[in-house]
């Protein structure tokens, strides 16, 4: 049995377990992965044509579609791959760089 109280770093103000091991199971959504980020999408919603390519094709699932059919991304959880601006097919999202 690993004591995870042992094996901890603190990088940034934040405490992190060494090689990134989950501590318990269904904490997924309480890491916000968005942190790691150089990168962040932003989708011009005018130009959007709800076609949901960027929601099939993130590898994070942190896009949901909203009410009025156009898609949007959770900025708590993206990493910043750039996949979704890349592929959509009317070149609505742009990747801007991140400020510290
Ligand atoms: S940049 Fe990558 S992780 Fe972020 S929303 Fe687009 S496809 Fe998903
Ligand atoms: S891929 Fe582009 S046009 Fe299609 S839903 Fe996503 S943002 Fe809108």
């Amino acid at each position: 049995m690993i004591d995870f109280e042992k094996v901890k770093l603190k990088v940034n103000d934040k405490e992190i377990t060494i090689g990134c091991v989950l501590e318990s199971n269904g904490s997924t959504a309480n890491l916000k992965t968005g942190a790691w980020r150089s990168k962040r999408p932003v989708v011009d919603f005018d130009k959007c044509i709800g076609c949901g390519t960027c929601w099939m094709l993130c590898p994070e699932g942190c896009i949901s579609k909203r009410e009025d059919g156009k898609f949007e991304i959770d900025l708590d959880y993206c990493k910043g791959c750039g996949i979704c601006a890349n592929e959509c097919p009317v070149k609505c999202i742009k990747m801007i760089m991140e400020e510290k």
